[in-house]
């Protein structure tokens, strides 16, 4: 079961639906953030909003007066403490701003919202202790820092990919970002990871580097060439809901032998010992 607040009011997901003039449906205009419910309590709640509403004002998508954005927030502490939360408040929290109906060129100054609450996709506990597989492209993704609903081209990558996880975005011979989570290598004891402006600005991103430079460990931000995949000691990806996941093979390419690393362990456990920090109040 999966929940949507829409129009002032939660209703079942399936039963939501929005004009077929809204530009998300007629261009694909439109900006998103999901985050984690641990326990009733969103995770990174502000970190998140606050990319939401950078994704909106690169786009184009009028949220000057604050309004959608602390509706948003209201809703989603709300919402995760409502008795049909997905699994008791243990799921995830999709924030969508649309582009809405506009005649301006570029500008979109009435834009649709709406909070879509569903359970968590699975990941495998298999996946975290044997890693998983990407599938590299040439594409890349435009306007790095808007979180856009438009997952097209990455998602045309990823057909006849088998048991891959997500493609990997290779622009230019670089490694930036996969389809919905932030890349990292490691080499020479440092941790590699493309800077944000290259990619997303990822949440779990940035708790995991700043867990990890606290740990001691050494960090250079910038996009590896996709030569050095094959000379990387492990690799592994970060998103809200998988939060560390090893990456053992990148098309032909098998990291480290095709066995997970020691890092992305290591980070895995500080992070969920860490939870609690960036916990919602
Ligand atoms: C959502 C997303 C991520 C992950 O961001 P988190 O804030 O860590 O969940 C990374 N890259 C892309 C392209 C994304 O869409």
């Amino acid at each position: 079961m999966s929940i949507c607040h829409i129009n002032g009011e939660y209703l079942p997901t399936e039963k939501c639906a929005l004009p077929v003039t809204d530009l998300v449906i007629q261009r694909g205009v439109g900006v998103f953030d999901s985050l984690r419910i641990y326990g009733g309590k969103a995770f990174a709640l502000t970190a998140h909003m606050e990319r939401l509403e950078k994704s909106a004002r690169i786009a184009g998508i009028n949220v000057e007066d604050g309004s959608i954005i602390r509706d948003i927030t209201q809703t989603v502490r709300e919402g995760s403490l409502r008795a049909d939360c997905p699994d008791g408040g243990d799921c995830i929290v999709k924030a969508y701003i649309t582009g809405g109906d506009s005649a301006v060129h570029g500008v979109f100054p009435n834009p649709r919202h709406f909070v879509i609450f569903e359970s968590a996709p699975d990941v495998k506990p298999e996946a975290y202790q044997n890693g998983v597989a990407l599938q590299p492209t040439t594409e890349g993704r435009p306007y790095p820092l808007v979180k856009s609903i438009n997952y097209m081209v990455g998602l045309m990558q990823e057909a006849g990919s088998g048991d891959v996880l997500e493609c990997l975005y290779c622009p230019d011979g670089k490694v930036t970002e996969t389809l919905k989570s932030s890349f990292f290598m490691c080499r020479d004891g440092k941790i590699i990871t493309a800077p944000t402006g290259s990619v997303l600005g990822g949440v779990t991103r940035n708790i995991v580097l700043e867990l990890a430079r606290v740990d001691g460990f050494k960090i250079e931000e910038r996009c590896p060439d996709v030569s050095e995949l094959k000379l990387a000691d492990e690799a592994f990806l970060t998103s809200s809901w998988k939060e560390v996941l090893p990456v053992v093979r990148v098309g032909d390419i098998k990291i480290a032998g095709g066995k997970p690393g020691p890092v992305a362990a290591h980070l895995q456990k500080l992070y969920r010992a860490n939870l609690g920090r960036w916990l919602d109040k």
